[in-house]
């Protein structure tokens, strides 16, 4: 553990505030993106005496940097340095609207697997392990600032891309991975793969398992069916691609912290921008602090998380978010007047051994939000499903058993819910 991770609060924030100070001094005078957001017209840069005062400068969204990208075609200006110094080009997956393209100098990605170095240590993954990432290398960032940060942690890296799911299996046997690294959807695919070829993932020699992508590794009935799965202790982890690896989890395997060392997090009601307190939820917005080729200053992450405070079983001061990130804040459906979030009912259906893969209807009804899941089960577990969906939502939803292996399987971020509100 770094001196920071467990130093007081006024050490981090002055930390924060240094790395703040010296890395504006490096972008604001050559990005124009920034130049023009911060410094608007000519205009003095507001002073920045301490963190509260981060809450005079404008936010950044997603929405601006595709838009300077239209604007400035094929980077945009959110760039501090000459195109020259820049070694690595990552796009977003482009899910939710038009990828952004995002490109990171040398220092920047070194930056990147450094980050990555504080997820591996707090899974206890050392230099002995041997690192097996199943993950498509392409132009998604998605694992390969994991592979970087496994070869800086000085750990046999090997990557899995280009692969199917049985030949990724058979080369985690073949080398005697000790840490898995993938979606906890994927982990979960693996996992019902090998039982189809008849092997038994429980004696294999992996360990431990990083998961990131979305929410999972922290919802306690998917951690348990992953671990399950795998004989192993399951870590989640949080990162963007515009952002960087911002959380990552502890011995205490409750959410992720913050690292409070490269990052400056910010949780605020997403409508009246409010702080929020202690065990409230809100948006999650942060403030890179090594990334200077392609900043992010006060980004909207559009992640839920709820404030957990600043002590850990682990012995960390660093920001805990019980939960990890509970949901993108545009995935909460309204039904009946009840809030829910994807990964809540992930949380019922992974409870259930029978259920092999599910997914998640929506319609609508005037102008509620209705919901029904589909599962892969045998018939006679509905009830209990819809029984134990009663007793955590308080909502009656129909779950409708299918046959096995007619609902989607996934190898990235998995899509488990079908809207069909026509909207
Ligand atoms: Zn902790």
């Amino acid at each position: 553990m770094h001196d920071l991770e467990t130093a007081s609060r006024e050490t981090i924030a002055a930390h924060q505030m240094g790395r703040l100070r010296a890395g504006l001094a490096r972008i604001l005078p050559h990005n124009r993106f920034y130049h023009e957001k911060l410094s608007p017209d000519g205009r003095a840069f507001p002073a920045l005496e301490s963190l509260a005062d981060l809450s005079h400068l404008p936010f950044t969204n997603k929405r601006e940097l595709i838009a300077d990208q239209a604007a400035h075609p094929p980077y945009g200006s959110n760039l501090t340095y000459p195109l020259s110094d820049y070694v690595r080009l990552h796009q977003t997956s482009g899910t939710t609207g038009h990828p952004l393209k995002i490109l990171d100098t040398q220092e920047s990605w070194d930056w990147w697997a450094e980050c990555w170095t504080s997820i591996y240590r707090a899974a206890g993954v050392t230099r002995d392990d041997i690192v097996f990432l199943a993950f498509g290398f392409g132009p998604f960032i998605g694992f390969w600032s994991a592979y970087e940060g496994a070869k800086r942690l000085g750990a046999l890296t090997v990557p899995g891309g280009g692969m199917d799911s049985v030949q990724r299996l058979r080369a985690i046997e073949d080398v005697g991975a000790t840490a898995l690294v993938c979606t906890p959807s994927y982990a979960l695919r693996l996992a019902e793969v090998a039982q189809e070829c008849g092997m038994d993932m429980r004696d294999s020699t992996v360990r431990v398992t990083i998961h990131a992508g979305e929410p999972g590794a922290s919802i306690p009935a998917t951690r348990e069916r992953i671990e399950r799965a795998w004989g192993a202790q399951t870590y989640d982890h949080a990162g963007m691609t515009e952002m960087g690896a911002f959380g990552f989890a502890c011995s205490q395997q409750n959410g992720v912290h913050v690292n409070e060392g490269e990052f400056i997090a910010e949780i605020l009601d997403p409508h009246s921008q409010r702080p929020a307190a202690d065990g409230e939820v809100g948006e999650l917005v942060l403030t890179n602090l090594g990334r200077w080729g392609c900043p992010a200053i006060r980004y909207r992450t559009g992640d839920l998380v709820r404030h957990g405070g600043y002590r850990c079983g682990c012995g960390r001061a660093f920001l805990s978010l019980p939960g990890g990130v509970l949901g993108r804040a545009d995935d909460m459906l309204i039904v009946r007047g009840v809030n829910v979030y994807p990964s809540a009912l992930a949380d019922v259906l992974h409870r259930f051994p029978d259920v092999a893969e599910y997914r998640i209807i929506v319609t609508k009804d005037g102008a509620m939000d209705e919901i029904a899941i589909e599962a892969e089960c045998p018939p006679e577990v509905t009830p209990r499903i819809q029984q134990e969906l009663h007793v955590a939502l308080n909502l009656r939803i129909p779950v409708e058993a299918v046959a096995k292996d007619t609902l989607p399987r996934f190898e990235l971020k998995a899509r488990r819910v079908e809207d069909r509100r026509g909207h």
